[in-house]
């Protein structure tokens, strides 16, 4: 019969364009912002198992409470200064295509004070931007540098995937939470560093005239400007 002849041609075909096909959906492709900011581990651990290819890394003991706080600050800065920005949790499900990509973390260490800041970035071509974060913030951060890209979770983040960003996209360790002289440095200056952040992204784009934050005086400040509790999401 005809049929029988001519079905299996076509059911040949059919399996090579099946297999040629990705195995599965690409995720929406998202433009129109300028940056993309992600609290890390923010949203976890509600947010594993939607996103059950990530590891379901909870960051080190706080970090979960401040890189929102930073990221939020970051954001706020920007958006005020006419710079459109993706404020993101861990986990998301499109990729970005943008500007910029900044991913907060604070680094946690055992022993303790073994760690420092530190910048990961996937490609050779984003080390410029790179040095000039750490330019900018060693001025301040005195506690020093880990080498970039020293870590597999630096080098090879999860999100960099999900991520094109035409000036670079970075993992920033803002400093090892689980050193006390440290996490004593940083608990004062979250919202600042955010500012920080939005001001170096602003010079990196060449956008919006953000202008560099104040340096904090601490002698009338309380210790600690950490707030009761973790902001609500700006997004
Ligand atoms: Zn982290």
């Amino acid at each position: 019969m005809m049929r029988a002849i001519a079905l299996p041609g076509i059911g040949i075909v059919a399996f090579f364009l099946l297999a040629a096909a990705p195995a599965q959906a690409p995720t929406p492709l998202v433009r129109g912002y300028d940056v993309l900011i992600s609290a890390g581990h923010e949203g976890r651990p509600q947010s594993c198992p939607r996103f059950p290819t990530h590891h379901c890394n909870l960051g080190a003991a706080g970090e979960r409470a401040w890189t929102p706080i930073v990221a939020d600050a970051a954001t706020s800065v920007l958006r005020s200064h006419g710079i459109t920005v993706a404020r993101l949790p861990a986990d998301f499900a499109p990729s970005y295509a943008v500007r910029a990509a900044v991913f907060i973390h604070f680094d946690g260490a055992i022993p303790a004070c073994s760690s420092a800041a530190s910048v990961g970035y996937p490609s050779a071509g984003d080390r410029m931007a790179a040095q000039s974060w750490k330019r900018l913030y060693g001025r301040y951060f005195h506690f020093g540098f880990h080498p970039d890209n020293f870590s597999v979770g630096l080098r090879r983040y999860y999100a960099y995937r999900q991520t094109r960003a035409s000036a670079g996209a970075f993992v920033l360790e803002l400093g090892e939470i689980t050193c006390p002289a440290q996490r004593a440095w940083l608990a004062p200056r979250l919202r600042w560093e955010g500012a920080l952040i939005a001001y170096w992204l602003g010079r990196l784009l060449d956008k919006g005239h953000v202008p560099m934050p104040q340096k904090l005086s601490f002698a009338k400040r309380p210790a600690n400007e950490i707030p009761a509790q973790v902001p609500s999401m700006v997004r």
